[in-house]
């Protein structure tokens, strides 16, 4: 069988968790599918968001901190996170950012047009139509006609580019497929998430904070083939942490050479260990480590109001 080449998640850093909540899941439209809190912070919420099926690259994921100084984007860092919708709803979505006060621009990408905006936090993002099969059958707050159907591809500001592409092509299997004076484009084996941009230019060094990618988390789509990824990096002489149990996914961090945070997460054993499918998000899920100290937990954290739409059945207390 054909191991999945492709993004797992991407983790960014925001402000305010109501602000990101309802810019991702009320203008973007995207499913909340899991509330729980930073593993490494408790007094942080992460939220994720996915497309209807929950499905393993479609989740944007974020650690909101009101307050938190803004971040710069730059070398060492994930500059963009570009979403795919179906052909023919570029106008909608034209309509729908203006509506909320998102400035957009169009600009080309190897050949493709790309809507660009930012979150109110300054994180760079994208929109692009593409014929994703099966498309994204959630009708939550964006009709599902239009509805983004998951990560298209993001862009890599590596500080040594030419070490990144050869990096990501012998450890995860990406193809280098297209490229022009200033991108890679590096391919995997699956639809969604499974494109990277690779920018050629050598970017300054980026200040992690509110408005950057935190990490980006490639697939593994089991213990084994996380070994065997584990294997490559110990013949590339990377150290890498151990391997973290996540409660949805089993995970393992390094900061490839190009600076950038990397992760290889497994894509089991998924979203429902610990809610039923169609009551994903709604209540605060917290590992088994961490349940003893809900009461604190919960007390600390800005409670969310979460509108219709954001999730498949009412929130729950
Ligand atoms: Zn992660």
């Amino acid at each position: 069988m054909m191991q999945p080449v492709g993004i797992h998640h991407i983790t960014a850093l925001s402000g305010d968790p109501q602000a990101t909540l309802d810019f991702y899941a009320g203008v973007l439209g995207l499913r909340l599918t899991k509330r729980t809190v930073n593993h490494d912070d408790p007094g942080t919420y992460h939220l994720y968001f996915s497309n209807q099926a929950a499905e393993v690259g479609t989740h944007l994921t974020f650690f909101p901190q009101s307050n938190a100084p803004r971040g710069k984007r730059g070398g060492g860092q994930v500059g963009d996170v570009v979403f795919a919708v179906p052909p023919r709803s570029m106008a909608f979505w034209k309509r729908r950012l203006i509506e909320h006060g998102t400035k957009y621009h169009v600009e080309q990408r190897l050949g493709e047009s790309v809507l660009w905006f930012k979150d109110s936090f300054g994180l760079s993002l994208g929109i692009v139509e593409r014929d994703v099969e099966g498309g994204n059958a959630w009708d939550g707050i964006v009709e599902s006609q239009y509805a983004i159907t998951g990560i298209a591809f993001a862009t890599l500001l590596s500080m040594f580019p030419d070490h990144s592409k050869q990096h990501l092509k012998r450890t995860f299997g990406f193809k280098l497929e297209d490229s022009d004076a200033a991108f890679y484009r590096l391919n995997g084996t699956v639809e969604t998430g499974g494109e990277l941009h690779l920018s050629r230019t050598v970017h300054g060094r980026g200040i992690e904070g509110a408005g950057t990618v935190h990490h980006i988390a490639f697939r593994a789509a089991n213990d084994d083939h996380q070994r065997e990824i584990l294997h490559a990096l110990d013949g590339q002489n990377y150290r890498t942490t151990q391997i973290i149990d996540r409660t949805y996914f089993r995970s393992v961090y390094y900061r490839e050479c190009g600076f950038i945070l990397f992760e290889v997460a497994t894509d089991g054993p998924g979203f429902t260990v610990d809610e039923a499918f169609d009551q994903l998000g709604a209540k605060l899920t917290l590992p088994a480590h961490l349940e003893k100290k809900r009461q604190r937990i919960q007390s600390a954290l800005r409670s969310l109001e979460i509108q219709k739409g954001y999730l498949e059945k009412p929130s729950q207390p």
